[in-house]
């Protein structure tokens, strides 16, 4: 028998009911409410390596990491290190810095993209690639997938997986019409955006077919992260890349999970190496560039980055863009990231999720477990999950059992069941024995 925490947290409780007061719902995104599995959301104080320590001062084996940021774990010493000496100089001068060169050169030298442009966030990202895409073909409409999430901003609302899903898990196929997710999006900015299922190549063929000349890009996670783990089937990239060619529109691959997580070059370059070239148009990448600090950007080739402003006529700014700090913690972790790095990630991977499963199979809990790279989230059903309405066909009730047995016995998974778990290069073998010691009582949570 291992230790358990009580249900109860009551210092996280405290802080909550002070956070209740003054930000709307506690917390300043909705998926860290814990509304989708109960309980009080856990208020962290602390994180070092492998681990998060709460408010309660219970320590918690994290598979979160920062919601995909942290591949080096908590403080890693050399992002700490770049951070403190870039702080030491100054936060912020609103002008160009060595700094910001050198993480777009980094962010270029591995990626099939010639220039980037630095942002403050993954929506950012997305939202001016899609801008950018709509100036340089003069062509209003996008599509994108349904459970595929590319930020928060109005026209990328439309189904958009993980968070809107765990607010309303119960939604139905209406949502794929391209109508808002949120109250506060108008009809007319959804309107623009056509909504298909993923991993559905026919659907999209079937579009262009109508509207084509009105289509300026199609946008997709390189690999679907955000209803839980539902990787491209062979071919489908390349495939949108090649329709939206067809048509005189541009393929947006939003990295922002997957860039430099799943691979040094991200998932272009895993997938590349697996033979099926993406032939982007515009990648946006997000997370780990920032090292745990806000920084994003979107690149594509000298041609299509040429129409941004200042060197074209599409507008895009940002006061705190390239910020010192945050592209010193960017830097500084990408430069922690070799090919031994993706190698030790996707092996602790593969240890973990192998855990799970096993664990799972031992109680004879039905479940699916699915890998993009070192991304994976285990769904609860039987069946098989290659798009958003059959994410949504699992045994939700079954990963909450499951999620608080974890959290009980000190892990810290997403607290959702339509999210990805992500690893770290910190996970060592005490912690896997953390992770494996919890295992057999919450599998036990999930099989009641
Ligand atoms: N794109 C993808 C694929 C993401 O996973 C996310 C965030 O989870 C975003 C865009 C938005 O990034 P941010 O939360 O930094 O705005």
């Amino acid at each position: 028998m291992t230790e358990t925490f009580p249900a109860e947290a009551p210092a996280s409780q405290d802080l909550f009911d002070r956070a209740l007061a003054v930000v709307p719902g506690g917390v300043n995104s909705p998926v860290r409410a814990f509304r989708a599995v109960g309980g009080t959301p856990r208020f962290m104080v602390r994180g070092e390596g492998a681990y998060l320590f709460d408010a309660d001062g219970r320590r918690y084996l994290d598979l979160i990491c920062s919601w995909g940021p942290l591949v080096l774990g908590h403080a890693h010493p050399a992002v700490i290190e770049a951070v403190t000496r870039a702080a030491a100089k100054g936060t912020s001068f609103g002008a160009p810095t060595p700094g910001e060169v050198e993480l777009a050169e980094e962010i270029v030298s591995r990626t099939p993209v010639d220039q980037v442009r630095l942002v403050n966030s993954g929506t950012e990202a997305t939202m001016s690639a899609i801008r950018l895409a709509r100036g340089f073909t003069d062509r209003p409409k996008i599509i994108k997938f349904a459970g595929c999430y590319h930020g928060h901003s109005d026209g990328l609302l439309a189904a958009a997986g993980s968070g809107v899903a765990t607010l309303a898990a119960a939604r139905t196929e209406a949502d794929l019409a391209g109508l808002p997710d949120s109250p506060g999006v108008t009809r007319s900015a959804a309107a623009e955006t056509i909504v298909l299922p993923y991993n559905d190549l026919a659907a999209v063929e079937a579009v262009f077919a109508v509207e084509g000349d009105q289509i300026a890009a199609i946008i997709t996670e390189a690999a679907a992260g955000n209803m839980g783990v539902v990787p491209p089937a062979p071919g489908f990239n390349a495939g949108l890349a090649d329709l939206a060619h067809r048509h005189g529109a541009l393929l947006i691959l939003d990295e922002v999970m997957t860039g430099f997580r799943v691979a040094r070059g991200g998932w272009a370059e895993l997938s590349a190496s697996r033979g099926e070239p993406i032939a982007a148009d515009l990648i946006t990448f997000g997370k780990v560039m920032g090292g745990g600090l806000p920084a994003a950007a979107f690149g594509g080739r000298h041609e299509v980055m040429g129409h941004l402003a200042p060197a074209g006529p599409v507008y895009q700014a940002g006061t705190l863009s390239g910020n010192p700090l945050a592209s010193a913690a960017g830097l500084a972790t990408l430069r922690e990231c070799t090919s031994g790095t993706y190698a030790t990630l996707d092996r602790t991977a593969a240890q973990l999720s192998g855990l799970a499963s096993k664990a799972l199979d031992a109680v004879g809990v039905a479940h699916r477990l699915q890998h993009a790279g070192n991304m994976f989230s285990i769904f609860f059903t039987s069946g098989e999950v290659t798009n958003y309405d059959q994410a949504r066909a699992q045994h939700v009730a079954a990963f909450t059992a499951f999620f608080q047995a974890m959290l009980a016995h000190g892990v810290y998974l997403p607290p959702s069941a339509f999210e990805a778990w992500f690893v770290s290069t910190a996970i060592d073998d005490d912690a896997v024995e953390v992770f494996a010691r919890a295992l057999p009582a919450a599998a036990e949570a999930a099989a009641a």
